[in-house]
């Protein structure tokens, strides 16, 4: 029997801990530890990698979409839009900034469903949060055709899709900002929290960089407005700037996993599959995660933590609209139905070949037998 578990944290940093172990008292030697050359030299990797103008790095993904709506003058007032198919942060921003999250359904493939956006538009809406969700960019065309047409601003929640496309465009360049977050699972994680905005204009790069730190404009020191504490550390910048260098490594070794599941898994009927890596060339994808819907799911679990494969449900089991004590809108029947059925397989770059087999062929047993 193998050990699989759903992810291996001590695994990322064993396996270039030799690197990571000389940046570290590297940064820790020179006494550079906040706002310092580091962060410089990933914000500048991280806008090349994207080809955008500005990085901006931050806290956290969830402070990266705060200081995008704030940044946007969204507020008090405005309802902004969002797939409840999410992380409760990305509702929790719009919450923070005095603003009201109006949860709409996801389509086929977990991402934010065109028609039913437009039929949430009102006279107080202001701003669409498209989630690039499982490391897949929504149908980015029907999001700004809405919001141009409505005049709202785009703020992409793209924080789980770091270097998918959608026409050849990279998740977060789409909207007036995009999102990362660098949590330790993220596809690009760090050993810690982290985050980074990314946008083209130049007046919203330079309201995010006076935001992330206290208010204060970095030419003169002079507070501008009441800002955060939102800084990406030296030693997570460093490190993060290290492992851009093996990204697009990874997430070859992601797409090469989600080609074997599709392999092996799409024979079976009870199974609902994520788009296969090839399967549309509108979409690159780098599969954050691979989110299945399973007929008898919590059962398929059960059954394979028996055999020592780990398996999560995403947001604990949890669409955003089904947390009562946040009192949003429910009337989402497609995410309903989902939610009960939907959970996410393994999918990292330290997994071989064999571990993939070997969750295979357990799927395969628990619906034969
Ligand atoms: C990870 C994530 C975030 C931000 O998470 P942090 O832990 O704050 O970095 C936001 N939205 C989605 C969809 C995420 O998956």
């Amino acid at each position: 029997m193998k050990n699989i578990p759903f992810f291996n944290y001590p695994a990322l940093f064993a396996q270039r801990k030799n690197e990571y172990n000389s940046i570290i008292s590297k940064v820790l030697a020179q006494g550079a530890y906040i706002m310092q050359k580091d962060l410089q030299d990933f914000e500048v990797s991280l806008s090349e990698y994207l080809n955008v103008k500005h990085t901006i790095g931050v806290a956290d993904g969830t402070m990266a979409l705060l200081i995008s709506l704030m940044a946007a003058d969204v507020g008090e007032g405005d309802e902004v839009l969002v797939p409840s198919h999410t992380f409760v942060a990305s509702a929790a921003a719009i919450h923070h900034v005095g603003a009201r999250p109006v949860l709409v359904e996801c389509a086929k493939d977990h991402l934010i469903d065109i028609d039913a956006l437009r039929r949430k538009i009102t006279s107080r809406t202001r701003a669409i949060m498209p989630v690039q969700l499982n490391g897949r960019v929504s149908d980015m065309v029907g999001v700004l055709k809405v919001a141009n047409e409505n005049n709202l601003i785009v703020i992409e929640d793209s924080c789980q899709a770091l270097g998918a496309k959608f026409d050849d465009k990279f998740a977060g360049t789409f909207g007036s900002t995009g999102t990362f977050s660098f949590f330790p699972a993220k596809t690009l994680g760090c050993f810690g929290d982290g985050g980074a905005v990314i946008t083209d204009k130049d007046d919203i790069a330079e309201k995010v960089r006076i935001i992330r730190d206290h208010g204060r404009d970095p030419r003169d020191g002079k507070v501008k407005r009441f800002g955060f504490n939102s800084r990406l550390d030296n030693i997570q910048a460093a490190i993060l700037n290290l492992k851009l260098k093996y990204y697009d490594e990874d997430i070859s070794r992601r797409r090469a996993i989600a080609s074997i599941y599709q392999e092996r898994l799409s024979n079976i009927e009870a199974l609902f599959l994520p788009p296969a890596p090839n399967s549309d060339e509108r979409h690159f994808d780098i599969y954050q995660n691979y989110e299945i819907e399973a007929d008898d799911r919590d059962n398929l679990r059960e059954f394979l933590q028996h055999r020592g494969i780990g398996t999560i449900l995403q947001w604990g089991g949890f669409m955003i609209h089904q947390f009562e004590e946040l009192g949003l809108n429910k009337d989402l029947p497609f995410t309903e139905e989902i939610s009960k059925k939907f959970m996410l397989l393994p999918i990292h770059p330290m997994l071989s070949d064999e571990d993939v087999f070997y969750i295979c062929e357990n799927i395969n047993e628990f619906y034969c037998a």
